[in-house]
């Protein structure tokens, strides 16, 4: 299933990400990618193993960004290929996003977006939310974390999505969450966001967990947490008291117990968005296209 990482701080954010993603991989996925802000927005991603993604990094001799997002795509939404992996990038390339879950009326917003001229590089759903918020900016004079906030009330779905730009000058990360699981994790002047505990906890033991609805905008200077509609919030830090072993076997004494208790929920992770109850259909994305 898929992953999320992000973290915006003083160290280098590939290697935080990547071993985040590494940490992410016991739940499957088709292909891995990330996107990091030095300057420039740079992007690195492709079908297969987190490996070989660390491999090309390390080829190019890494990214010396601090801010950045990676994500390991189960997918839903097109075929498993480099184009298709996340991040995905705004039309001007001043952001990338990555997006666990799925856009159900992606197909709408496509058309009314590819009528303004939008083109999309990719078969997924989650090119959608990008073009989305890049045309509600542009067409409103709206922030980014308002064009997120709006765009959000527009898609049906569920997500859990990682938004990394530099916005007048400032480094930005924006998570949300509806319907598909993320956490802050608190550090010393240092944020990290993640769709499960795993990938945090070798750095810290303080983390948020955000309900649906909720998002939080990191900034260099600090996070603040909100909801979608923008009602600040005020959510407490838990301290996670698991070793990284414990986190990876999910509090169980043993992986095989672990895999036995999470059968409902993987079920569950592996057909949503494929199973269509009303019209009685099953679309197996990403495996027939
Ligand atoms: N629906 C998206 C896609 O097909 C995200 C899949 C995922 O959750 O990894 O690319």
């Amino acid at each position: 299933m898929c992953g999320i990482v992000g973290y915006i701080g003083k160290q280098k954010a590939d290697s935080i990400l990547l071993s985040g993603l590494q940490r992410l991989e016991y739940r499957g996925y088709d292909s891995a990618g990330i996107a990091i802000i030095n300057g420039e927005l740079e992007v690195q991603k492709q079908k297969g193993k987190v490996s070989a993604l660390a491999s090309t990094v390390e080829g190019r001799g890494g990214y010396d960004g601090t801010l950045g997002i990676g994500h390991t795509r189960w997918a839903t939404h097109g075929f498993p290929n480099d184009v298709n992996a996340h991040p995905h990038t705004s039309s001007t390339g001043d952001f990338a996003l990555v997006h666990n879950g799925i856009i159900e009326n992606y197909n709408a917003l496509k058309r009314t977006l590819t009528g303004k001229g939008y083109v999309f590089k990719s078969e997924t759903d989650t090119e959608v939310l990008v073009h989305l918020i890049d045309d509600i900016r542009k067409q409103t004079g709206l922030d980014l974390v308002a064009s997120v906030q709006q765009a959000l009330t527009q898609v049906d779905g569920t997500y859990g999505m990682a938004l990394v730009s530099k916005e007048n000058g400032e480094d930005v990360l924006i998570g949300a969450r509806k319907g598909s699981p993320l956490l802050i994790g608190v550090g010393e002047d240092e944020w990290f966001l993640a769709s499960d505990a795993a990938p945090l906890v070798e750095h810290t033991r303080q983390v948020i967990y955000l309900d649906d609805g909720e998002m939080v905008v990191m900034k260099r200077s600090g996070y603040e947490v909100m909801t979608t509609e923008n009602t600040p919030l005020r959510k407490e830090v838990i301290e996670l008291e698991m070793s990284v072993e414990a986190v990876e076997k999910s509090g169980y004494d043993y992986f095989m117990l672990k895999e036995i208790m999470e059968q409902p929920q993987s079920i569950a992770d592996s057909m949503r968005g494929r199973v269509d109850a009303e019209a009685g259909t099953i679309k197996l994305g990403g495996l027939i296209g």
